[in-house]
């Protein structure tokens, strides 16, 4: 019988200027990708994404259109995949799931993941000291703001998009590495608020699996890399984890 198998993947950041990540993306789908039951993407699987109208513009880039007929191959051959928006690509909406027949869950998301409640997330919101940023999350995530900037034209959302990158590479050059990572407290929270023993998320760039207790309880922190570098996976298979480094 064949073992069941979810796969992991989060901060592809996939871009049509870094053409390398992406053709290690696509041939993951077509092998690591192709057996499995059920694939999640944690978040930033785009660098950026304003608006599901990427997906029109092809001329502008194709890689929106290729990530979406990808996925469908995977959802033809019975494979789920589902999504959740990073800080990147939070803007990926209805209009990109009905092309790639990918699923949004929420950030946070509790899932039975082989028999085992984990939850999921992107990861953004452990990093609690990273109080600038929180705010520009609360921000951006109203829905006030989301639907002005969706009244936008493409063009000006891409300058705008380019703009806030630019930006918050700055800021990450000022700031102490230690507070663009998680904090204690938030991975506490986390736990507490949603009764679990294990957790997967991406955003920090710091792949590693954490032990930890909390409340008495053995607890797993495991961490996605991203794939700026090589890239890489978590692989769950009859109950056992691994993280997987190209
Ligand atoms: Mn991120």
């Amino acid at each position: 019988m064949r073992v069941a198998r979810t796969l992991f993947i989060s901060d592809l950041h996939l871009t049509g200027t870094h053409p390398e990540s992406a053709d290690r993306f696509f041939r993951f789908l077509e092998r690591e990708a192709a057996d499995a039951c059920e694939l999640y993407v944690l978040g930033d699987l785009f660098e950026y994404w304003v608006g599901d109208d990427e997906l029109l513009t092809p001329q502008h880039d194709p890689l929106p259109g290729r990530v979406g007929s990808a996925f469908a191959v995977l959802r033809d051959r019975g494979i789920v995949v589902r999504i959740m928006h990073g800080n990147r690509d939070f803007f990926i909406g209805e209009g990109f799931c009905r092309a790639s027949g990918a699923q949004i869950i929420n950030d946070p998301a509790v899932m039975d993941v082989g028999g085992t409640p984990t939850l999921l997330m992107h990861g953004d919101t452990l990093c609690t000291d990273d109080v600038d940023y929180q705010a520009w999350r609360q921000t951006c995530r109203a829905p006030e703001w989301q639907r002005e900037f969706l009244a936008k034209p493409l063009g000006e959302r891409r300058r705008i998009a380019d703009g806030l990158r630019e930006t918050s590479r700055d800021m990450a050059r000022t700031k102490p590495t230690e507070i663009m990572d998680v904090t204690p407290r938030g991975v506490r929270d986390a736990f507490r608020t949603h009764g679990v023993a294990r957790l997967i998320h991406g955003h920090t760039h710091r792949p590693a699996r954490h032990q930890l207790e909390v409340d008495g309880i053995s607890c797993e922190r495991w961490v996605l890399p991203d794939w700026y570098g090589t890239g890489g996976y978590i692989e769950v298979a009859d109950g056992n984890l691994k993280l997987v480094l190209f």
